[in-house]
């Protein structure tokens, strides 16, 4: 695995290198017409800026793709024309000559085309497998196996499959035996009792255990600790309270992987940026036109912004304060890369705002330590703006935000969305009889349900109190309140513990469906207004919005 990763990422280095070096001797053309210019006394302040931010683009890109020779070359031709321009004469015959000479050279290497030492090392290969590692991929419902004699285990075992989980309940350790000699779950429940009689089973299966217990007592619970348990619960249990557990060991989530958006002149810079991030799991964006970087931010979201100092039109530092002059942009965090290695000169661009500041060459475990680490902090503030803290789902304003721009969306592509609103039934009684904690339960509980059964396109937030709401994309009116009919017929089986009781909930739903209704705004009030009337016909159940006229 990691030796496919390096090769995988050498090959494409090479081919970056290859690319590069075809496209080179076009930019030296250019400065060949400057230098000449310039011997020739025919240049001006404009032909020097523009020799400058060519001989530093190349010193970066052919330093960062591994091509020394060339990037020394230009880092000198570099130091020459600013001489030139610090003397404030153009006509500098030595610097002129020495010029001329480094172009000479560069045009040289450029035709014999050497290809250079591979970047990419074992080391990077490793780290980047290590990336990927922390970011599994595939999101998969848990296989439970639960095994207990007493009869209660029934109904904790369906109790579980209404968190989506798949559940095999057997009720002899020899049935247990069989099914782990057929197929592997993600996990098995089970009863103390049986600990010992199946260490065996421990020993070949190297899964998640987790123990179900009729005692409370250290003794019990040692062996569960000695047995290498991953939980220990006491009955009697209710099924939420192993869902937390088990959602831990066992759903293999596919995170969001970061969003970075690259901004930078040289298509083989931004492409082995590039190339680099989305190695390790990460999603990349490449923008060469800095004009559309409004545009593309509002669009792409990135967590992150790659920008080079030196491109053509305007600087890294220009575009940085633009971007920050839009109050929606002032937060995300922005890393300059430039060959600059003049600290007066980072100074001056972090005061733009930026957060770092990459120097060329970049070596690739340089580049994803400095994006995880300011990923992450983005990623953690837009979490605690967008979602609620008790439930994790969305928040108010964030829904609504999201079911505006899934209504465009939908009208854009004329598709169908349909928006919920759902209210516990009789909550306050809740809280009154058992206390406000116990009904937190009952929140995160559907909180969790919700978000385990609908589709990971499907938008979901907590609208208010005890009142939820979800963005159905692409589904119909129909497919929609059958989606949450049956979510219903499993919460409402789900049995909650207080003290000693026992108690179940239900929720009334509203649900409203674009194009039927033609807004946001719209399908909200009709959503309301049905959950209005299921709570008027009885509650615990869901009803359809009334189509309008139009
Ligand atoms: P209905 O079936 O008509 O919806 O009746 P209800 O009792 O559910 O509705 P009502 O609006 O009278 O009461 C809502 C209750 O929800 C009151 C409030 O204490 C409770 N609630 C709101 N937010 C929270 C919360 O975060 N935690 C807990 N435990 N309770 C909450
Ligand atoms: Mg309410
Ligand atoms: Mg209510």
């Amino acid at each position: 695995m990691k030796k496919e990763c390096s090769e995988d990422l050498q090959q494409t280095v090479l081919r970056l290198q290859r690319e590069y070096l075809e496209r080179l001797p076009r930019s030296l053309e250019l400065a060949r017409d400057r230098v000449n210019a310039l011997r020739q006394g025919a240049a001006n302040e404009n032909t020097l800026a523009d020799l400058y931010r060519c001989f530093h683009n190349i010193k970066g890109t052919a330093s960062t793709l591994g091509l020394r020779a060339i990037s020394e070359g230009s880092s000198e031709a570099s130091e020459l024309v600013a001489q030139l321009r610090r003397l404030d004469c153009r006509t500098h015959r030595q610097a002129i000559a020495g010029l001329n000479a480094r172009l000479s050279e560069l045009e040289t290497l450029a035709g014999e085309a050497v290809y250079p030492d591979p970047v990419a090392t074992e080391a990077d290969a490793a780290l980047m497998s290590h990336v990927k590692a922390g970011s599994r991929t595939g999101s998969q419902r848990g296989c439970i196996f639960l095994f207990d004699t007493a009869p209660d285990a029934i109904s904790l075992a369906n109790q579980l499959a209404c968190f989506g989980y798949q559940i095999s309940y057997f009720s002899t350790s020899d049935e247990l035996r069989a099914a782990m000699h057929e197929r592997q779950p993600d996990a098995v429940v089970m009863t103390v009792s049986a600990i010992d009689e199946l260490a065996d089973l421990r020993d070949q299966h190297p899964l998640p255990f987790l123990y179900l217990s009729e005692s409370n007592g250290f003794a019990a619970r040692l062996k569960v600790v000695k047995a290498g348990g991953k939980a220990f619960f006491l009955k009697p249990i209710a099924a939420h309270e192993i869902v937390n557990t088990l959602d831990e060991l066992t759903i293999e989530r596919e995170p969001d992987p970061f969003r970075i958006l690259i901004v930078d002149d040289e298509p083989e810079m931004a492409d082995y940026l590039s190339l680099i991030l989305d190695a390790t799991g990460m999603l990349s964006r490449r923008l060469n036109e800095p004009t559309r970087i409004l545009e593309v931010l509002t669009e792409f979201q990135p967590d992150l912004v790659l920008m080079d100092i030196y491109m053509p039109g305007c600087s890294g530092r220009e575009i940085s304060s633009l971007i920050r002059q839009d109050p929606r942009f002032v937060s995300i965090p922005i890393i300059f890369l430039s060959s600059e290695t003049d600290k007066t000169v980072q100074l001056r661009a972090m005061r733009v705002g930026a957060d770092g500041f990459l120097t060329k060459p970049i070596l690739p475990e340089d580049l994803i330590s400095a994006v995880v680490v300011r990923a992450e902090r983005t990623r953690i503030l837009r979490s605690l703006m967008m979602r609620d803290g008790l439930t994790g789902l969305l928040n108010h304003t964030t829904l609504t935000q999201f079911l505006e721009t899934s209504v465009a969306g939908a009208r854009r592509h004329q598709t169908r969305l349909c928006f919920a609103m759902l209210d516990l039934d009789f909550f306050k009684a809740v809280n009154d009889r058992y206390g406000h904690p116990v009904g937190d339960q009952v929140l995160v509980a559907l909180a969790r349900m919700l978000k385990q059964r609908l589709r990971s396109s499907d938008l979901v937030g907590r609208y208010g109190g005890e009142e939820f709401a979800v963005i159905f994309m692409e589904t119909s009116e129909e497919t929609a309140a059958q989606t949450l009919q049956k979510i219903l017929n499993d919460f409402s089986t789900l049995s909650f513990k207080a003290g000693a009781n026992y108690f179940s909930c239900s929720f009334s739903a509203g649900v409203s469906g674009f194009p039927s209704f033609k807004s946001a705004e719209q399908l909200v009030l009709a959503a309301d207004q049905a959950l209005y009337r299921a709570k008027n016909n009885g509650r615990n159940q869901i009803v359809p919005a009334k189509q309008t006229a139009d």
